[in-house]
């Protein structure tokens, strides 16, 4: 985690589910007529892709 990060409200957290480190924040998708809002968060330790609906 690099050390001069900002806490930001956007700073919620997930456990990788394939390797179990912390996952970061990644993009905020605004909702559109076709698909829900939903935040994408990115394990740097093994590029796995989570996407949460908000
Ligand atoms: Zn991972």
């Amino acid at each position: 985690m690099p050390a001069d990060a900002k806490p930001s409200p956007e700073a919620v957290t997930y456990s990788c589910e394939a390797c179990g480190n912390q996952m970061t924040f990644l993009a905020a998708l605004p909702k559109t007529a076709r698909h829900e809002a939903v935040r994408i968060f990115r394990c740097y330790a093994c590029n796995a892709v989570r996407t949460e609906r908000s």
